[in-house]
């Protein structure tokens, strides 16, 4: 299907509006037109047409192309040029446009429809033969490059070199005549490079500039965002067809990007950037340095070119005003590419803006006191997973900074890292666990996974609205664009910042909100989390129906979770107490026992440090639920590895090396995932939870005797597959509770449950709940046993799983829903059903994650339990998912 917008087309056709059917961009660009905005006419083929075409071996229907020539013929009309016609030539733009904004994609082809013809009707009918000869001399160089697949840097040194022998400084000094033999020599490039001449035919350049919008689809850069961003392949993209309207037609003539409100701090004032007498992507392209649009902006800055509303203060208002319109209607913030061609204002596209975490919140939180949003909406509004720049340290202002260049703040955060000068060795360093920045003259979608692998990006070239500072913001990585005394030398893998010699592998530091850019690593601070995140959060808290847990076992991550709003501990992994000096000696004797009372006498040392251990967590939770864990992981993993090791444990024990090693070698498993671990020691070595156990209850004792809120400890049981072992289990807990009741003349009440993370436990959850008051989803063990994935092991291959659509995501990262959330639920309902009053919660990584808080939701879970840092994370997807 192919839907008109502009000139006298209808614009009340709601799937026109609906960016599924037509992209975000024609969908923006009907409802522009429907209320009354300036956009050029023009046309958008539906995504489903691009789905077709490449479904269909890469032809177009007959259908399409009656549609297609159909729709031209209104633009015609609707502007009075025809396309082709060499006295007055009609000419467009093609431009992709998917549900989502996707770099990587083929974007844009100017002035399609010049040939060596019409070519010379531009010059007649404007005037202006030198814009002629540039509109075509562009127009050859970006169809060579998106459409026919040409390196671009051929026809650039070829322009470089025109400029040299003319002793021109800029591109403003060609003539027409330069242009017309830049225009020849292109020609010549194309011819060279193809084998074929430049397609003279403007209905093949037409339909060869659709394919290659179609075809941008399934480009490997496309297919790399689309994996990091989770957007399915079977979206497709839509093409839009436009009349091209031109800011490049002298000095009242202009292009330009903005803003309703700053994308970086959030703040309600427009922002943006312009350039006099250009074509759109020259202001994107970082070649000439743009502009400001608002006085303001440009005083602050200093900078002495005028802005948009100083030289063109009527095309200005005009802005506002739609500005004012685009705010009312969207209720959000719009990011707009407009054009003025002698003195009239043109809309070319809006969007909803990148943004900030930072700026997302003071939008959100300003618009519901300006009663353009209410809370609800300020609270669906935020991404949950963009929080994670706002929680993290920032560069410690008091600490010394070594500053050695400034550029734009052009996304906002600090990082250090090594210097890296291209995203492939970005990727390689950071798959190694290095810190790396990745510094670039500018950036392209070439270099997304770089970017993404990086810490933070630094460029010499380019704006606040270049490739790097978008996508930058976009990914919540730190940036600073066009700081302009960085000077690289590729060959050498050496750069230049400001008068320093650097060289790749050294460190630096950069500030995403100041735009500097230090030698060596600056010290950071914790973030602050009042404010506008304070505000958001309290919403968010008003309208969730989960409460939000953390995974913690320190009583530093405990404060940590506290501070971040977590409402209880739903995991605390006790064997992670066992893993500090001093500790895994004991823990080590323990296990290497030659029989129970070897393994008693070394537990009688583990017993007053786990009760220190869980007193300190219960002091610091103050009376809030807490879910303790009993021992779950194979033995073996407390072994020491290493010669030395060995010889020290065992001058420590006082026993022989070569017998300790042997014991060792015992307890080798060749699966040990699968193997002695869980409830399984338990049941083979029940000292081992009888001593924990005894302290989890010494611990609840003596804090609820310490005043202030009773400790209810809920205590949990790892790995259970079958109702007998809970059965068991549970039995030894009070028996020792009641032990240490009558020792202590004191009682807390407590709870014993069981994590369900083995298929087996999911299906038998009825039986099971009848010894269990609550279950914990242990996603992570249950992922891996209901795929039959190892989870240390599955990086090897989960990635091109991901790639083929096998599963749309890392299944250990967001829970696959269909299937190992069909045990949850499963088990939910038969666990309610033999125990209406039992606890649910999760407490794999799936609970900060918000597509599985999402399906928590829905499964009525009663919590969901995060790492610290992930509970604001968790707090705000519970809200959204109750919404
Ligand atoms: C789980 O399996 O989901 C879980 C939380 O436990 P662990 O990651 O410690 O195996
Ligand atoms: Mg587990």
């Amino acid at each position: 299907t192919v839907y008109h917008f502009g000139g006298d087309a209808p614009h009340d056709d709601e799937r026109q509006k609906d960016k599924t059917v037509t992209g975000g961009k024609g969908a923006n660009l009907a409802v522009m037109a429907g209320i009354g905005l300036p956009v050029p006419p023009g046309f958008t083929i539906t995504t489903e047409e691009s789905v077709r075409y490449l479904n269909e071996g890469e032809d177009f229907s007959d259908k399409l192309r009656a549609d297609v020539a159909e729709a031209v013929a209104h633009i015609e009309r609707s502007v009075g040029k025809k396309l082709g016609d060499p006295a007055d030539p009609l000419l467009v733009s093609v431009r992709s446009g998917a549900q989502v904004s996707m770099p990587g994609m083929m974007d844009t082809v100017l002035n399609l429809g010049l040939n060596d013809e019409t070519v010379e009707g531009l010059a007649t009918s404007s005037g202006d033969a030198r814009f002629a000869w540039d509109s075509y001399r562009r127009f050859i160089q970006m169809y060579s490059d998106v459409v026919l697949g040409l390196d671009h840097g051929a026809f650039e040194q070829a322009v470089e070199i025109a400029k040299e022998d003319k002793g021109y400084f800029s591109d403003t000094e060609m003539e027409a005549d330069d242009w017309r033999a830049i225009v020849d020599e292109f020609k010549q490039i194309v011819r060279r490079e193809r084998g074929e001449p430049f397609p003279q035919d403007v209905e093949a350049q037409l339909w060869g500039a659709i394919a290659a919008v179609f075809e941008s689809w399934d480009s490997e850069r496309a297919k790399i965002y689309r994996r990091l961003n989770a957007i399915p392949a079977e979206w497709g993209t839509a093409v839009n067809v436009q009349a091209m309207v031109f800011g490049n037609m002298g000095d009242t003539s202009a292009t330009g990007v903005a803003f309703t409100r700053d994308p970086s701090t959030g703040e309600r004032a427009y922002y943006g950037e312009w350039l006099v007498n250009a074509q759109g992507e020259d202001v994107v392209a970082g070649i000439r340095t743009p502009q400001y649009l608002t006085r303001a902006r440009r005083e602050a800055a200093g900078a002495k070119l005028p802005s948009m509303e100083e030289a063109m203060p009527e095309a200005y208002a005009e802005l506002e005003r739609v500005f004012d319109l685009l705010e009312r209607h969207y209720r959000d913030m719009q990011d707009i590419e407009f054009t003025v061609q002698e003195g009239k204002l043109w809309m070319l596209q809006t969007r909803t803006g990148k943004r900030t975490a930072r700026a997302a919140l003071k939008m959100a939180v300003d618009m519901v006191e300006e009663g353009l949003i209410d809370e609800k909406a300020a609270v669906l509004r935020i991404d949950p997973m963009a929080l994670d720049q706002l929680l993290h340290p920032a560069l410690d202002p008091d600490a010394p900074r070594d500053v050695v260049a400034k550029g734009l703040p052009a996304s906002p955060g600090a990082a250090s890292g090594a210097i890296v000068l291209d995203a492939d060795t970005a990727e390689q360093r950071a798959n190694r666990g290095d810190a790396v920045i990745l510094v670039r003259v500018e950036t392209s979608p070439e270099d997304i996974h770089g970017m993404h692998a990086a810490r933070g990006i630094l460029t010499a070239r380019g704006g606040m609205t270049s490739h790097a500072a978008v996508v930058a913001r976009g990914m919540g990585r730190p940036c600073v664009s066009g700081a302009s005394s960085v000077s690289i030398n590729l060959a050498d893998r050496k750069l230049r910042i400001g008068s320093r010699e650097l060289k790749e592998g050294d460190v630096i530091t950069l500030d995403g909100a100041t735009g500097e850019v230090m030698a060596g690593e600056v010290p950071t601070i914790e973030p602050e989390l009042a404010g506008d995140f304070g505000t958001l959060m309290d919403w968010a808290d008003r309208y969730r129906r989960m409460a939000v847990r953390t995974n913690a076992e320190t009583p530093e991550d405990c404060r940590t979770a506290r501070g971040f709003g977590a409402q209880g501990i739903g995991l605390c992994r006790t064997e992670h107490m066992f893993f500090d000096t001093g500790r895994i000696s004991a823990m080590r004797a323990m296990i290497l026992a030659d029989d129970e009372r070897g393994r008693r006498a070394a537990l009688e040392r583990l017993l007053p440090e786990q009760r220190s251990d869980f007193a300190e967590i219960f002091r610091t939770m103050a009376g809030l639920p807490c879910t303790i864990r009993l021992l779950d992981p194979p033995l073996h993993e407390f072994l020491p590895s290493r010669d030395e090791e060995f010889q020290e444990l065992a001058s420590d024990l006082s026993v022989g090396v070569e017998h300790l090693k042997r014991r060792a070698g015992e307890l080798h498993e060749f699966n040990p995932m699968l193997g002695h671990r869980g409830c399984r020691l338990g049941i083979t070595f029940p000292e081992i939870y009888e001593m924990q156990a005894r302290a989890i209850f010494e611990a609840a004792c003596e804090v609820t005797g310490e005043g202030g809120d009773p400790v209810v400890p809920e205590i949990m049981i790892p790995l259970v597959a079958t109702r007998r072992e809970l059965d068991i289990l549970r039995k030894l807990v009070e028996r020792v509770a009641a032990d240490v009741f009558e020792e202590r003349g004191a009682s807390v009440d407590y709870l014993v449950g069981t994590m369900i993370e083995l298929p087996r436990a999911a299906l038998m959850a009825g039986k099971i709940a009848k010894e269990a008051m609550f279950f914990s989803f242990g996603t992570n063990d249950l992922t891996q046993t209901a795929l039959g994935v190892s989870r240390d092991d599955a990086s090897r291959f989960l990635g091109p799983y991901v790639e083929k659509g096998i599963y749309q995501r890392d299944p250990f990262v967001s829970l696959d829903i269909e299937g190992v959330g069909e045990l949850v639920r499963l088990a939910a309902e038969r666990g309610r059903a033999t125990r209406a009053d039992i606890k649910l919660g999760i407490c794999g990584e799936h609970g900060g994650d918000p597509a599985s808080i999402d399906f928590c939701e829905t499964t009525g879970l009663d919590y969901v339990s995060a790492s610290p840092y992930r509970v604001p994370i968790a707090r705000l997807a519970a809200a959204q998912a109750a919404l």
